[in-house]
């Protein structure tokens, strides 16, 4: 299975590459080359101590569905020695949680080897899912952001979305029903002010699903953040962070996003960039391994709450109630910082909070996974809905806006009378009403 270091050596004489259907490499394509890529995979010693951890593979029970499995495939895609539809389904189907990362003692770069892998299919042509699949994942990143964005969401939701809901294709009406009955655009750009001794000024970073479904928690966070005694700069010059684009190995379009992205929010002053959604957060952290980094560090914002702690003085009160917390892939895997919500929400009196027993594997939202993968995706939710059952408790909490929308459709579809929140939003209702916030 190791790669033929004589192919290696001629990849490597060759820089960049491209695929070009043999065992020849070429240079097409900026930031990835073959023997970096080969260099990842070869880490992998094959021990097998991830495989327990992959959802696919608990799922199928199929080696070419785990960690292993596909860095073996990739190792030998990119020596030119196999190809062909079924290899790239294995591919397709990871969720690209990291969970394997996590677990690696030979600390394969896993996610990296997975996101270096679609850029190089992309630049040879091969793409995930059909021609709907490409529209619906090439317009969500980009929809927000339209002018008229809310009045076609309004009109959207009085009209289409109902007609759809009845007589759509399955997959339509799978995406229909994702979407919040009370979503509206968040609008709220600009300068908030501290409220009390200013702290300092953070930058808030929206999302584009986010913007368009998890109003709620964005107006949370700034809450709590200027409650928390900062400056909250949310700039409108802010686009999707383009993780969904990398996931579809569209390199280009993604390092055009973190350019973007790096205008809005550089030279303001910002003592970080602070992420609602863990996914959107978790990719702005990693923007160095694909061009420019930041000058600020980038925050989950319960982490970034609970370690700053709420100013001298800020009464927090009680908020009776039992709820299950859920932990995105993205703030356990990739942020490292599954420990700040459970942080943020221990400072609430009255609150009884509980891990959501799911196994600590993916609940299938990943991005998008969601529309490429429909059928994983809802055999994935059905353990942390079980759990949620189980649990039997009136709230559910998650730090992710992909993950919130999904389990939230589960929820709503099983009947389950769950709701389901952002933790800021809970420390936005324990914000004493007397005088702590404008
Ligand atoms: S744990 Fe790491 S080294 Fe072992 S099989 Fe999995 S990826 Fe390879
Ligand atoms: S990223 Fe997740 S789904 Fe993909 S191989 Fe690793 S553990 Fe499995």
């Amino acid at each position: 299975m190791n790669p033929d270091p004589s192919r290696r050596g001629c990849a490597q004489s060759r820089g960049r590459f491209g695929y070009n259907g043999g065992l020849h490499f070429r240079i097409d394509h900026r930031g990835v080359s073959i023997s970096d890529l080969l260099q990842q995979a070869d880490l992998c010693v094959k021990c097998g101590l991830c495989l327990p951890h992959c959802p696919t593979y608990r799922l199928s029970g199929d080696e070419g569905e785990s960690p292993r499995g596909r860095i073996a495939l990739v190792q030998g895609w990119a020596q030119g020695r196999i190809g062909g539809e079924r290899l790239y389904r294995h591919l397709d189907r990871c969720l690209g949680c990291r969970n394997c990362e996590r677990m690696c003692p030979s600390e394969v770069p896993y996610g990296r080897l997975l996101a270096e892998t679609r850029i190089a299919q992309r630049a040879q042509g091969r793409r995930a899912g059909d021609r709907l699949d490409r529209l619906v994942l090439d317009l969500m990143p980009k929809a927000p952001f339209w002018g008229q964005a809310q009045a076609l969401l309004k009109v959207y939701q009085k009209g289409p979305a109902r007609v759809l809901a009845a007589v759509a294709p399955q997959r339509i009406r799978r995406l229909n029903a994702l979407m919040p009955a009370d979503a509206g655009l968040f609008d709220a750009y600009g300068l908030h002010p501290a409220i009390g001794d200013k702290r300092g000024r953070v930058g808030l970073f929206t999302g584009c699903v986010g913007r368009m479904a998890d109003r709620p928690a964005l107006a949370a966070a700034i809450r709590v953040l200027r409650a928390w005694g900062f400056e909250v700069w949310v700039p409108a010059g802010q686009r999707c962070c383009g993780a969904l684009d990398l996931h579809q190995g569209d390199q280009a379009q993604a390092e055009a996003l973190a350019t973007i992205n790096r205008g809005a929010f550089e030279g303001q002053g910002l003592a970080a960039l602070i992420g609602v959604a863990s996914g959107c957060t978790a990719h702005l952290a990693e923007y160095d391994q694909w061009g420019a980094g930041w000058s600020m560090p980038v925050r989950d914002i319960s982490d970034f709450l609970a370690a700053v702690g709420p100013p001298q003085g800020l009464e927090l009160r009680p908020v009776r109630r039992k709820v299950s917390l859920h932990t995105p892939c993205s703030l356990r895997n990739s942020l490292r910082a599954e420990s700040g919500p459970a942080r943020l929400l221990a400072l609430v009196p009255g609150l009884e909070v509980e891990p959501l027993d799911d196994g600590g594997l993916c609940c299938g939202a990943a991005g998008g996974y969601l529309v490429l993968q429909p059928e994983m995706a809802e055999r994935l939710r059905e353990a942390p809905l079980e759990a949620l059952r189980r649990a039997a408790r009136e709230q559910l909490l998650t730090s992710n806006t992909g993950c919130k929308l999904h389990l939230a459709a589960g929820l709503r579809q099983a009947g389950l009378d769950v709701r389901v929140a952002h933790p800021a939003e809970v420390a936005a209702e324990a914000i004493s009403a007397k005088g702590s916030v404008g």
